[in-house]
């Protein structure tokens, strides 16, 4: 730390990325990527010519994108907002809805930014605990009168909330933003995106970076009322106006035009998925229910952190959290078959050296 940074940062606990290492080649089952590649009508469109063209600025209101995404969802122009990855939406939306006076709630358990923006924006924010068996408790976030955030399906747990309790949430919280980020609904969940003409605080985030292989594009969107994506756009247009870049631009639009792609690519990982579950069943794991692209899991024959370490000596990665309410699990993200009885195969190894 330089002697210049002001102090309300020097205490700040940034996020912690899922690590990325570039020493070998891993079976990486520790982001929650797609083990699918982007589709072709998304590499076409990143042609030559199109890259030439990064001498000039990108449409810094996003109308091509944001026109296919209307029409997709089914929603007005309006409703819609597109950011650099949903982490930005999520951003934004701690900047513009929360603060030390409107504070926030979140599960106790769950996608570990909703803290550091808590944080890094002075929030008072709340992580209501979530209940013995890993769901969020409904009650915990009625007539809060907070902002309420919360990610269905949930991570690291993967466990949905119903449609019938997010409305209870939005009826009983009439005067705060309800943000359902739905990173990983494409994968089983029912979305709330249906909502949005009936719940003006209703803001859905959804990423290109799970079910549409684009993780590396940096592509996030949110559907809400014309009221609410105004406000991000003045948040947006007071610190980067030009937040996508032209190539993922067109990537995120050629992807709309591929929607049966991705589609079948989701059915595979949830084939996969309920395979895994099997599988990890036979091999004595007990695991949460999850209708999202990971599992969450646990065994008494070695500890969460033990066969994370051993795992990743074995060449596959998963992701362990040391936080001790959940430092007894791995999250496993579902990859190709293959990869998936790789890591069965190093796992029933590790089990007969233990
Ligand atoms: N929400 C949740 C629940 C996530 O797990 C993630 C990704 N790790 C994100 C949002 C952010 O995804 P991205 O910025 O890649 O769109």
């Amino acid at each position: 730390m330089s002697k210049f940074l002001i102090s309300k940062y020097t205490k700040l606990e940034a996020y912690t990325p899922g690590e990325q290492p570039r020493d070998m080649k891993y079976v990486k089952l520790n982001t929650n990527e797609s083990p699918y590649p982007a589709s072709k009508g998304v590499i076409d469109a990143v042609s030559d010519e199109e890259v030439a063209k990064l001498n000039l600025y990108p449409d810094p209101e996003c109308k091509f994108l944001k026109e296919k995404l209307a029409a997709y969802y089914g929603v007005d122009y309006d409703n819609v907002f597109v950011s650099n990855g949903s982490d930005e939406i999520l951003s934004f939306a701690f900047m513009a809805f929360s603060s030390e006076e409107t504070g926030a709630i979140f599960p106790d358990i769950s996608y570990g930014f909703y803290k550091v923006y808590g944080d890094l924006y002075n929030v008072d924010y709340t992580q209501a605990p979530l209940k013995e068996d890993f769901t969020i408790d409904v009650n915990d976030y009625l007539n809060v009168g907070k902002t309420v955030v919360i990610a269905n399906p949930n991570a690291p747990t993967g466990l949905s909330l119903s449609l019938e309790d997010i409305e209870k949430i939005l009826q009983t919280n009439k005067d705060n933003v309800v943000l359902i980020d739905e990173a990983y609904i494409d994968f089983g969940g029912k979305t709330c995106a249906g909502l949005i003409d009936k719940y003006d605080n209703l803001l859905v985030v959804r990423t290109y970076s799970k079910s549409r292989s684009m993780a590396g594009a940096r592509l996030g969107f949110a559907l809400a009322s014309k009221e609410i994506i105004d406000d991000l756009n003045r948040i947006k247009y007071s610190t980067n106006p030009y937040n996508i870049n032209r190539l993922t631009l067109l990537a995120g639009a050629a992807a709309i035009d591929d929607c049966e792609y991705y589609k079948a690519c989701c059915n595979n990982i949830i084939e996969t998925r309920e395979y895994s579950k099997k599988r990890l069943s036979e091999l004595g794991f007990e695991y949460l229910d999850s209708d999202s692209n990971f599992i969450f899991a646990r065994t008494d024959k070695i500890n969460g952190e033990e066969y994370y370490k051993k795992l990743k000596a074995n060449g596959v990665l998963v992701r362990h959290f040391s936080d001790p309410k959940i430092s007894d699990y791995v999250r496993i993200t579902i990859g190709t078959r293959e990869q998936m009885d790789t890591l069965f195969a190093v796992t029933e190894k590790i089990f007969s050296e233990v």
